[in-house]
């Protein structure tokens, strides 16, 4: 077992985190539960500016939010001095609305909508990562006789691959995301943004993918980048100011995974880029990254309650919870691996394996197969790790089952973040037919 943090187990051999007994949690907040473990996503953050600072580099550290985004949330990246990304208007309003300033917020998408580029805008965000033709020509519109020139770095595809699951594999060319380093499309890009009056072209970004677990991929990416400079130099007089090498750090799901410390990547980082900008003869650009999974992931835990059971002779044992992947789809979608244990009995052999079925209509619902657990009861509490990235951020509401709630905890201390939905949230949207109101 890897407990991940503050988790610990307690005197009473229950799991504990952030110095709070997780059944109290359990009793107080009710089930399925979000625990986010606050010293550790401070401690991650630390760790990724630290490293920054210690080598003398000008950067932004910022907050992939979609990995789990909320308003406390926010207001925690902000107290860390952290950058936010968003990537949509929902996430944008949750950031204003939390009081995260505009001017460290960066705004991200492959389909940025005009009202939504019009709010970054009216906003002013500190930067918009500029995807494709269509958003240049929408920018133009926009920015006609602003006063201010919208700050944008522009996103390439370099072309290298992550090794990680290909779902989540964003870097190669044959991609949604971004224009084509190597097809000349970025060339077209950067003309069109440094014609435009309004448009002040900061940068360039790109981000070659998720869960990744060496450096090699964005030490290739960054050269790729760096390759091209000369080119942009000689044809258009432009060298970026920033360069952004995204997110997609690895963090450990289950014993298999083994995880770099941040520090590590980022080392990596700036020698590479520190050795093209030495070979160049150019100003070092200031870095950009955008760690998402990597800075909450391994903070958050959920909590379940056993209910039923059910034993398919001589194949395999099912313990059912009272969630699935209507908090957490990432089993389903990507077939993700989680460890977990018995959290009011952490402290007793976990050898005996079962399979953790979902309660949701859907065979696939499924969250961990043959995890070992002590022999298990109803109404046992069971505790998945590293729920914490796209986690609740993914959550929905399949078979018209509610969000869990979702609560920090820190120094002995817990606070409820997100309320647990209720039924009639469930249903605040929906309208009768026109028929059934005319009688009454
Ligand atoms: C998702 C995403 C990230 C964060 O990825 P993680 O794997 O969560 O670190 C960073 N940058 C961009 C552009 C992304 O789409």
């Amino acid at each position: 077992m890897f407990l991940h943090g503050t988790s610990k187990i307690n005197e009473e051999g229950h799991l504990e985190i952030g110095g709070v007994d997780t059944i109290t949690l359990a009793k107080e907040y009710g089930t399925p539960l979000y625990i986010y473990d606050v010293a550790l996503i401070k401690d991650r953050a630390n760790s990724f500016k630290m490293a920054f600072e210690n080598m003398g580099v000008s950067a932004q550290v910022a907050y992939a939010s979609k990995a789990f985004s909320s308003i406390a949330m926010f207001q925690l990246i902000d107290e860390l001095g952290l950058s936010l990304d968003v990537v949509s208007g929902g996430e944008l309003f949750t950031a204003i609305t939390s009081g995260f300033p505009a001017s460290r917020i960066h705004l991200h998408g492959n389909n940025k909508s005009r009202s939504e580029l019009k709010m970054a805008l009216e906003h002013g965000v500190g930067c918009i990562v500029v995807d494709n033709f269509y958003e240049i020509s929408l920018l133009e519109e926009l920015s006609k006789g602003n006063s201010k020139q919208v700050p944008v770095l522009l996103r390439v595809t370099p072309g290298v691959e992550a090794h990680t699951h290909d779902y989540i594999t964003t870097g190669q060319e044959d991609s949604k995301f971004g224009f084509g380093l190597l097809n000349g499309q970025i060339e077209q890009a950067i003309e069109a943004v440094l014609k435009s009056e309004g448009i002040h072209l900061l940068g360039i970004h790109c981000h070659i993918g998720s869960q990744i677990f060496d450096t090699a991929g964005f030490v290739l990416a960054a050269e790729r980048v760096f390759e091209k400079i000369n080119t942009w130099r000689e044809k258009f007089s432009f060298t970026p100011e920033v360069v952004n090498l995204g997110g997609g750090f690895g963090i450990r799901y289950t014993e298999e995974d083994e995880p770099l410390p941040a520090t590590y990547y980022v080392e990596q980082i700036v020698e590479a880029v520190k050795k093209q900008v030495n070979e160049m003869g150019i100003n070092m650009p200031e870095i950009w990254i955008e760690p998402g999974r990597s800075l909450v992931g391994d903070a958050g835990t959920t909590l379940y309650t056993v209910g039923s059971q059910k034993t398919v002779p001589n194949i395999r044992e099912y313990v059912a919870i009272d969630g699935g992947m209507s908090d957490n789809i990432r089993p389903a979608l990507y077939q993700a691996k989680y460890e977990a244990v018995l959290a009011n009995r952490v402290a007793e052999k976990h050898d005996r394996p079962v399979s953790i079925a979902g309660k949701c209509c859907e065979s696939g619902d499924m969250l961990i197969w043959d995890l070992p657990l002590p022999e298990v009861k109803p109404e046992d509490i069971l505790a998945v790790f590293c729920t914490g990235a796209y986690g609740y951020s993914m959550a929905n509401n399949y078979n018209r089952i509610p969000r869990p709630a979702v609560v920090f905890v820190e120094n002995g201390e817990s606070q409820l973040v997100i309320k647990r939905e209720s039924f009639e949230d469930l249903i605040a949207n929906d309208l009768p037919l026109k028929s059934k109101v005319s009688q009454n």
